[in-house]
């Protein structure tokens, strides 16, 4: 069974990207088959994985939604080179990139029949060669992180560790119970994952312990933190994971050990559900 996992937050660099990129490795180095889905015109993902410049690219998933929804008139599709996108990395991860047209693409949605669902029919169609499909979400609420979060399972939030961040995420839990009242019913949310964190000082420690305070009743926040490392901010640019980048450092260890437990909660609750329904 394939898990779809959206990594969301409405706020700009709170480690999205990062999440989604060493995550990803982190899962296919625990022998998962993995899809990353670069889901943001920025492109940051398809950098990461070390496309050099995501405007010359001709297929990505911008193309195959525009196809969609030209398209979205037949039952059929058997023209649709629905795999065209899909590019293998050297890490053993397969991605699919973005570039600006994907902006474009949000706007055409707007007039969709199916605009809040393009997405999902899409993953439909490929995600059963994979246990998991992490998606990248660009830092709105809009149109393609509706298309997204009503494509998933689940929602993993990278919040920044920093005094603010445990106001941020109203706006956000609101859109993904909108998304999980109206279009998903299956949606939840794995939990917030504490990103950029400088554990060795007091004021690390606190926030710490106020996201824990402010969410941790009613959410899960992930025990395995992601330490703040100039490493981690390299990566991009070496299109490289921390794996690859800097294998003993701390942040690989931390990503290592946050696929860890996202797979632990994974099987905890395939046994609840297969439980439950017996
Ligand atoms: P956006 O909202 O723009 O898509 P994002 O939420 O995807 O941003 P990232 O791009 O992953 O966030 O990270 C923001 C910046 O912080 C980047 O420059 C990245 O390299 C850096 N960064 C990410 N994780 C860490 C870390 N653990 N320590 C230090 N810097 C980090
Ligand atoms: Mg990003």
């Amino acid at each position: 069974m394939t898990k779809v996992i959206a990594c969301a937050h409405e706020k700009g660099g709170v480690g999205k990207t990062t999440t989604t990129v060493n995550l990803g490795v982190g899962l296919a180095r625990q022998g998962k088959n993995v899809l990353l889905l670069d889901a943001d015109p920025q492109g940051d993902l398809s950098k990461c994985l070390g496309v050099k410049n995501p405007r010359e690219l001709t297929s990505t998933i911008s193309t195959v939604m525009d196809y969609l929804i030209a398209h979205s008139d037949e039952d059929a599709h058997p023209d649709f080179e629905y795999t065209a996108p899909i590019r293998q990395h050297a890490e053993g991860v397969d991605f699919i990139p973005a570039n600006a047209s994907l902006a474009a693409t949000e706007v055409t949605l707007v007039n969709s029949m199916s605009r809040e669902t393009i997405l999902r029919q899409y993953l439909d169609m490929v995600k059963d060669n994979y246990d998991y499909v992490l998606i990248d979400c660009r830092p709105s609420l809009g149109l393609t992180v509706v298309n997204a979060l009503t494509a998933a399972d689940s929602v993993i939030i990278p919040v920044q560790a920093h005094i603010l961040a445990a106001d941020d995420m109203d706006a956000l839990f609101k859109t993904i119970g909108r998304v999980k009242r109206n279009l998903n019913p299956r949606l939840q949310v794995d939990g917030i994952v504490m990103t950029m964190v400088d554990s060795r000082t007091n004021y690390g420690k606190q926030i710490d312990t106020l996201i824990r305070q402010a969410y941790g009743s009613k959410i899960k926040v992930f025990d395995q933190t992601i330490p703040r490392s100039v490493r981690a901010a390299e990566t991009s640019a070496a299109g490289k994971s921390i794996f690859q980048y800097d294998p003993k450092s701390k942040v690989a260890e931390a990503y290592q050990s946050l696929a860890k437990e996202v797979l632990v909660d994974a099987e905890k609750r395939l046994k609840r559900s297969t439980e439950r329904s017996r």
